[in-house]
């Protein structure tokens, strides 16, 4: 089996992570070290300090979660924390060759694999044969397999020999964002760990140390910007951090995150917003071909358009400011205003709109087309709420009252009217 060279650029292209060097170095320098370190997951820090503290380590883990919250990460440093020269510790030194060795991947004893290419029966055959041989120099022999959950059917079973009676020396470390692909003969012999979502303040400290660290600086609101478009994954933030540090020389603004994501700022996304709720059609092709101009990719703006839209639907049933996710705090009253001008029905429908748009995003190259008719239709919806509140005036009692008079046809658009008629005629 190949060891597993980087599991942080494993999800990059390598063509990207190659003319990149400087990125993966970057990635590399910020991989936490020790469990302290560890960015979020305290319970799971807990568990494991607690199981080497009390010398009842597992033979087999699995840790589990989105991608980029730190699976290897935790893999590696409780790898390092169980063979450390001066271990067993929760603590790892992270002088000794063992731990230097660890925290590069290239460990003899320490074996990490990528499930997604090493994942034939024969692969887990030469596994087991290898596992019956002692360690080299550590005291366990540790295998780390990334996205485990894309081992084949028979590699499952090969391996589920050895999890059953796994030697002494040897240890499982199974991460994988898919539990649920994972046999159950597999999951019941392994400790489960789930890596949470990290939090997007927790992310906004970690990019403000790398800056510190990088001698770097950027305004608060685009570091913001950064941990929230990264959805809870650090690796995520760091490789966009990365990238903005080498594409602005200066201190990095929300102008610059957002030419980089190909997004706009959230107030002119309300501008636009208020266009629509307008149903002025013409405004907002205007601001599109403006955000065309400036480089704004449809497909993020689409993405865009769509949070904005759960937030508009989150304010118009009363929802606070603190669950918006998708624009910026201070504009809270201006996203409470916009809720209100479109109302809760005609927000629901168009969060349908974008929606079947953005399914036939995939279908098409002409991404702009398809943006551009689905704003028009948006901005052409009915008042859906207004039509409620009609309905509701024609079920209302006095309304039924009329329908028994000798009336028999209301004219359209004065029904409250005539509704305040009849209470007085009757
Ligand atoms: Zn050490």
């Amino acid at each position: 089996m190949m060891d597993h060279d980087d599991s942080s650029s494993h999800s990059e292209s390598p063509s990207r992570a190659v003319a990149n060097d400087r990125y993966v170095v970057v990635a590399r320098r910020y991989r936490p070290q020790t469990f302290d370190e560890l960015v979020g997951q305290q319970h799971v820090r807990k568990a494991l300090a607690n199981a080497i503290e009390t010398n009842r380590v597992g033979h087999a883990y699995l840790f589990a979660g989105p991608r980029g919250t730190g699976k290897t990460t935790t893999a590696r440093i409780f790898a390092k924390a169980l063979n450390c020269a001066t271990g067993p510790a929760i603590s790892p030194c992270n002088q000794c060759d063992i731990c230097v060795d660890i925290s590069e991947g290239a460990d003899v004893d320490v074996i990490e694999i990528d499930g997604a290419s090493n994942n034939s029966v024969e692969e887990v055959r030469t596994l087991r044969e290898n596992c019956t041989i002692r360690p080299a120099r550590c005291r366990f022999k540790i295998y780390i397999i990334d996205e485990v959950h894309m081992l084949s059917k028979a590699a499952f079973n090969a391996l589920l020999k050895t999890l059953e009676e796994p030697p002494q020396h040897v240890k499982f470390m199974f991460c994988t964002t898919d539990p649920d692909k994972l046999p159950i003969t597999v999951l019941s012999r392994c400790q489960r760990f789930d890596l949470s979502p990290v939090d997007e303040s927790k992310i906004f400290d970690r990019l403000k140390f790398i800056l510190a660290s990088e001698n770097r600086q950027a305004d608060d609101d685009a570091i913001s910007i950064l941990a929230r478009r990264a959805y809870g994954s650090l690796r995520d933030s760091q490789s966009l951090l990365e990238q903005l540090l080498s594409f602005s020389s200066g201190n990095i603004t929300v102008d610059d995150v957002h030419q980089l994501l190909g997004t706009t700022d959230s107030g002119k996304l309300l501008d636009f917003m208020e266009s629509l709720a307008s149903r002025d059609a013409n405004s907002a092709l205007k601001m599109l071909s403006e955000f065309w101009k400036i480089g704004v990719e449809p497909e993020r703006l689409s993405e865009q358009i769509l949070g904005i839209y759960r937030d508009l639907l989150s304010a118009s049933v009363g929802c606070s400011a603190e669950l918006m996710h998708y624009s910026q705090p201070a504009e809270f009253p201006r996203v409470q205003q916009v809720a209100e001008k479109f109302g809760k029905h005609t927000l629901l429908a168009s969060l349908e709109i974008m929606q079947e748009m953005m399914r036939r995003v995939q279908a098409t190259t002409k991404v702009r087309i398809l943006v551009e008719t689905a704003i028009v239709r948006l901005a052409s919806l009915e008042e859906l709420d207004r039509i409620e509140h009609w309905l509701n005036v024609l079920q209302s009692p006095a309304m039924k009252d009329f329908a028994k008079s000798d009336l028999l046809i209301a004219p359209a658009g004065v029904a409250t009217q005539l509704v305040t008629t009849q209470k007085k005629m009757t």
